[in-house]
């Protein structure tokens, strides 16, 4: 992924290139596509009944998104491997994310969610074109929207609180979106609590109920499959070895 091996600020594959931009367009047309068409229907609706609907499926859309990060957080830091196709460059970047966290704050941020955007636009378009539900069409648009932040809300989670505006850090405080304090608890030695990133609310409900921790075991039981996060030293610990909030170097995360 990188130009150079440790990654610096001035890395050129930090740029956006013209086709991440193109990319990340496509999955905004997207989400516009579904809101404008979900306001659409419910405009041509005989009564404003659908709206509350609309508006808690609007809030499903959110609450699922940080699930689902979690979750293909979860898949792809421990299982597969970088030689994969299609996943394979996933799990390498995630496996770098963790060596060097920072780089991820210097991508600009087309460069950084380019590929989330493309795989909404991939799968949600064919849905809006099916659906005519006003609220089903609301969800996929909130879906759609926070999936593709998820990875901004990860990138400013690894940001000092003064490199972030006011209202980044009131939503980071008020628990809207991840956190820098809640997200160092993911990078301690294993990489194995704390998998969600667009707001962490399930991480509590996931960690303390040790869902992931079961699914491996029953992964590892029926197919003989080891999660990575088994077998990984206790010794690590990169950024977050700094105080918090606080942005280390590049020189620093190299241990
Ligand atoms: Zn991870
Ligand atoms: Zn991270």
């Amino acid at each position: 992924m990188f130009s150079s091996y440790p990654p610096t600020p001035n890395d050129p594959s930090m740029r956006s290139t013209w086709s991440q931009i193109v990319e990340l367009a496509c999955g905004w047309a997207t989400v516009a596509l579904a809101l404008g068409k979900s306001i659409r229907l419910a405009a041509a609706a005989p009564s404003y009944t659908v709206v509350p609907s609309m508006v808690v499926a609007g809030l499903a859309g959110y609450f699922l998104a940080d699930l689902i990060s979690g979750v293909y957080h979860w898949v792809i830091d421990n299982y597969g491997d970088p030689s994969m196709p299609v996943f394979g460059p996933q799990i390498s970047n995630f496996q770098e994310h963790h060596k060097w966290p920072l780089a991820l704050t210097w991508q600009q941020v087309a460069n950084r969610l380019h590929k989330i955007a493309l795989v909404m636009a991939f799968f949600l378009f064919p849905l809006i074109l099916l659906c005519r539900d006003a609220a089903l069409l609301s969800l996929i648009a909130s879906f759609g929207f926070f999936a593709i932040m998820s990875q901004q809300t990860h990138s400013w989670a690894h940001c000092s609180r003064s490199q972030l505006h006011p209202i980044i850090v009131a939503l980071q405080d008020a628990g809207v979106i991840l956190s820098h304090a809640h997200h160092r608890a993911h990078h301690g030695p294993r990489h194995d609590n704390s998998y969600c990133i667009l707001s962490g609310v399930w991480n509590r409900i996931l960690d303390e109920n040790r869902v992931f921790k079961a699914l491996e075991m029953a992964l590892y039981v029926l197919l003989g499959v080891r999660p990575r996060s088994w077998s990984k030293p206790g010794s690590e610990q990169t950024e977050d070895a700094g105080k918090e909030g606080e942005v280390t170097s590049a020189h620093a995360q190299i241990q």
